[in-house]
């Protein structure tokens, strides 16, 4: 086993080497499991050590460590790690059955911290086994080894006698006791499987239990290379379009699947064409395989049991997917009534809509409340794909049988886990295009609503400012809530371009904030056409290039949607010298009202902010406009801040952030009987009341 020696040195940058302390040991080995997503992915696998310790007292006391739900092992640290008493779990090994409730009351109260997290539900299947140390993982070989026809047959061949077997049964007491009667009469077992979950291993040390099961998964992968065919799944040459055709495709089906799929709530949906997904949806082999449902319980609760499938005859033609997926979901849904029918439970039902929607020749979408969600489905179903294939090379996949998967996705604990989640944000499942975010109104629009929930597509001339946003919402919101994209609002086709961008990366747009604007100052006399066309283009041109490209993905997504229009106090009340500029706006603040005139029919309100001199990082005041308004108003350049401060009611500096918050307002639900509107945030300038 030179290979498992070599791959189990190789050092994990920033873990510690480990030391003589069992639980560092364990951190340091756990680290290492979930370092490889073909073994772990996130949040799966647990693993454990027994250690003496002294309790509260100060007494000797012999503590179970083992994962606390809602750690992931990737990036394991001590507190991850629940300890729980063996003396009060022990005598459980004598119990005839046992509930899930119970089980999760009993082990509350056998915590060494009362303030550790939940220790895992597979805790007594860890305190059961006698060794020193356990580890517990779906790798995904060992997957396609058991999710067969004949598992026990496979088995027998890669690993002879030496692995032990336990059939199919969902994780709590019984499957727990099972696995400890199994080994404390085989002790000498190298390892144990469960069949359609996983696999156990265990040694006197975490080392020892780490190398076990990774020797055991590499016999496993040595064998599917060995023994299975290595292009399983060919995709049909008539569904292959050239990488840009079939983005295209894509872009256009995204909002119509999104909107699908938002039912009550809406989703976040993330596409995929990498191309073992393309030979996979594009093989009839493929189909038939990935009816057969999930590769282990645990991802049903991610993906559901089974991906949805379109038919495809011809990868190019939009429209004739989208109808074959439209007939394929009501199918889908149907069949999902029937299973939970089939299965009854107390628990409500959960929506019944996919999670995974698999179009042959144009790849995957995997949707989830927001980014990450939807990304963990897809992880999910890259690694199915895996497993599939390996299944498929050597035998034929099945997954565990219907009833266990509903009861998996059906499972108390687990629903009540969904209760615990935080209240969802404002903008919460939202995605909003915002133009000009590179800098003042438009950027502080972009933070604000990303702080808010939303997912935010900021775009700008200047695509490093647009990125510069991007990075900000990152750090404040985390990764994958903001997409940077390059777009002159005076250009069809960079804003189609900008919208494909949404839709590929997010599955649509919910509110497209329309800011981009320029101003020029100069008495009409003086005008240059030159730049009274530029103002036009920008200003007015630009606004319904936007609003355009919004109404058509609105009506796409048919889910309604959120326009909203910064324009300015000069639509009215204009100033003199500003001509370009307020002319140009009122052509902007008309679009408006005409977009909330056409809008309504499908659900889109449109609306607009007034803003009056909001400063700050705005491209707006060059210094050339600041010198030019300074001198229409008759006053030094460097006092405009006051002068305009001065001149409304409540005396007031208006900034970025004022705007941020009616735009906001004006985006979400709060104002969902609100349209053709116009909301002054100008500190209150009486010549510009809306009337
Ligand atoms: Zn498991």
């Amino acid at each position: 086993m030179s290979s498992v020696q070599a791959s189990a040195a190789v050092p994990v940058p920033g873990l510690a080497s480990p030391s003589a302390d069992p639980l560092d040991a364990l951190v340091h080995w756990s680290r290492l499991l979930g370092a490889d997503p073909s073994l772990v992915l996130r949040g799966g696998g647990n693993t454990s050590v027994k250690t003496d310790e002294a309790d509260v007292a100060g007494r000797p006391v012999r503590v179970l460590r083992v994962k606390g739900s809602g750690s992931d092992l990737r990036t394991a640290k001590r507190a991850d790690f629940s300890g729980v008493r063996m003396d009060d779990v022990l005598p459980l090994f004598e119990r005839a059955e046992m509930s899930d409730e119970e089980m999760v009351a009993y082990l509350a109260r056998c915590l060494t911290d009362p303030g550790a997290p939940r220790s895992s539900i597979e805790t007594l299947l860890h305190a059961f086994i006698p060794d020193g140390s356990v580890f517990h993982s779906h790798a995904d070989a060992l997957l396609s080894l058991i999710n067969t026809r004949d598992p026990h047959a496979v088995l027998d061949e890669v690993f002879g006698e030496a692995v032990l077997r336990v059939p199919y049964r969902r994780p709590g007491f019984l499957l727990s006791r099972e696995v400890g009667e199994a080994v404390r009469a085989a002790p000498e077992a190298r390892g144990l499987v469960l069949l359609n979950h996983g696999l156990v291993t265990w040694g006197a040390t975490p080392e020892e239990a780490y190398e076990r099961h990774l020797a055991l998964v590499a016999e496993a992968r040595e064998y599917l290379a060995r023994e299975g065919n290595p292009r399983v799944f060919v995709s049909d040459p008539r569904l292959r379009l050239d990488p840009r055709a079939r983005r295209k495709v894509a872009a256009a089906l995204a909002p119509v699947i999104r909107g699908a799929l938002s039912g009550e709530r809406r989703v976040i949906a993330r596409y995929t064409d990498a191309p073992e997904v393309l030979e996979f949806v594009g093989s009839e082999h493929g189909r038939r395989a990935s009816a057969a449902g999930a590769a282990t319980p645990d991802h049903i609760l991610t993906t559901k049991i089974h991906p949805l499938w379109t038919e495809v005859h011809d990868p190019a033609d939009v429209e004739g997917i989208a109808a074959a997926f439209r007939v394929a979901l009501e199918r889908w849904s149907a069949d999902y009534r029937a299973y939970v029918e089939r299965w009854r439970t107390d628990e409500p039902e959960l929506e019944a809509a996919p999670r995974v929607v698999l179009v042959p020749g144009i790849g995957m979408w995997t949707v989830g409340r927001d980014p990450k969600a939807a990304d963990l489905a897809r992880d999910i179903y890259l690694h199915t794909i895996g497993i599939i294939a390996g299944a498929e090379s050597i035998s034929e996949y099945r997954s565990l049988p219907e009833e266990e998967g509903f009861r998996a996705e059906y499972w108390p604990l687990e629903l009540y886990k969904l209760t615990l989640a935080p209240p969802e944000r404002e903008l919460a499942r939202r995605v909003v295009l915002v133009t000009g975010a590179a800098s003042g109104i438009g950027r502080a629009v972009a933070l604000r609503l990303a702080a808010a929930g939303a997912q935010v597509v900021a775009t700008d001339r200047d695509l490093a400012g647009a990125e510069a946003t991007g990075v900000l919402i990152h750090a404040a919101q985390g990764e994958g809530s903001a997409l940077a994209c390059p777009l002159d609002v005076t250009r069809a086709e960079e804003v189609e371009g900008a919208v494909e961008a949404a839709c590929l990366e997010y599955g649509g747009v919910d509110v497209v904030v329309s800011n981009a604007g320029i101003a020029h100052c100069a008495p009409i006399e003086e005008l240059e056409l030159e730049d009274w066309e530029r103002s036009l283009a920008v200003n007015a041109t630009g606004h319904f290039l936007v609003t355009r490209a919004a109404l058509r993905l609105f009506r796409r997504q048919g889910t309604g949607g959120s326009l909203v229009f910064v324009a300015t106090k000069n639509v009215t009340a204009p100033g003199r010298d500003f001509g370009a500029y307020s002319a140009s706006k009122a052509a902007e603040a008309q679009l408006a009202r005409v977009a909330a005139l056409e809008g309504g029919e499908i659900g889109v309100r449109v609306n607009m902010v007034n803003p009056d001199a909001v400063f700050g990082d705005s491209r707006l005041w060059s210094p050339e406009i600041r010198e030019r308004r300074a001198r229409a108003h008759g006053i030094d350049p460097e006092r405009v801040e006051d002068f305009y401060r001065t001149r409304n009611l409540l005396g007031v500096e208006v900034r970025g952030e004022d705007v941020a918050e009616a735009v906001l307002f004006l985006a979400g639900d709060r104002s969902s009987r609100t349209t053709g509107c116009m909301i002054p945030v100008d500190g209150g300038v009486k010549e510009a009341f809306p009337r």
